[in-house]
């Protein structure tokens, strides 16, 4: 009880230290605006811009002709070429928003709607902001949230640990009735947790962790045997 007290009493401290510069970008990020988002996706092509500098930004030679090269447009396509060979890029290849007949600043427009919505956001609303049908804005909204997911990937330094929840058993018998879970938390930022089916252990745990850990992070976590072998699994263990 007096530990248990002890972490929250540290916790607090720690809380009331953090950086106040953090704090309010956190907030300003909150608060992005549909004025802002309009401002920065005016349209198509300026999605279109996003999407290419996002992937292919920092290509700076061309993987056809090798040169040294910069990469311009192609009109009226969804494309960009080498201005030596014209061999093409396609930015949207491989994404959600590949041969969608959905506009991609609507699909933008989407991810938006998503984003900020605090507590998710329906497909029938999203039927009514975006003017598509309940089918089409149904199937966008699972492909968002799935790619969302996805990219969920926890880095730095990550704390990882797992507990039982529920049920009414004594101690001895905990895990009889009560509900595995393992949790895994990045310093000043994202949280996953995940039930586990069954018992707690190192081939139920450390897939989550490779998982949704990016390789070499840090991971902290007690002295279980599940973690025993982290550090020969991608990660500095501590
Ligand atoms: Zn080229």
């Amino acid at each position: 009880m007096f530990k248990r007290q002890l972490r929250k009493y540290k916790r607090n401290i720690y809380i009331n230290s953090l950086d106040n510069t953090w704090i309010k970008r956190t907030m300003k990020d909150m608060r992005y605006t549909f004025a802002q988002f309009k401002a920065e996706y005016p349209d198509d092509n300026a999605c279109l811009e996003a999407v290419f500098q996002n992937r292919y930004g920092k290509l700076n030679y061309c993987p056809k002709c090798g040169a040294d090269t910069k990469w311009y447009r192609v009109k009226n396509r969804k494309a960009y070429a080498c201005i030596h060979c014209r061999h093409q890029l396609h930015p949207l290849a491989d994404t959600i928003f590949r041969k969608s007949e959905t506009s991609l600043w609507n699909w933008f427009y989407a991810i938006y709607l998503v984003s900020v919505a605090k507590n998710g956001i329906s497909a029938k609303e999203l039927e009514r902001h975006l003017g598509v049908t309940y089918k089409t804005a149904w199937r966008m909204l699972n492909q968002i949230k799935k790619l969302m997911a996805e990219e969920l990937e926890l880095s730095g330094i990550v704390e990882a640990d797992e507990t039982y929840i529920g049920g009414r058993r004594s101690q001895s018998e905990m895990h009889d009735n009560k509900t595995p879970i393992v949790g895994i938390a990045e310093k000043r930022g994202l949280v996953k947790a995940k039930v586990l089916d069954g018992k707690a252990s190192e081939a139920r745990v450390m897939p989550f962790l490779k998982h949704n850990i990016s390789p070499l992070s840090v991971l902290h976590t007690d002295k279980s045997r599940i973690y025993h072998n982290a550090s020969k699994n991608q990660f500095k263990h501590r």
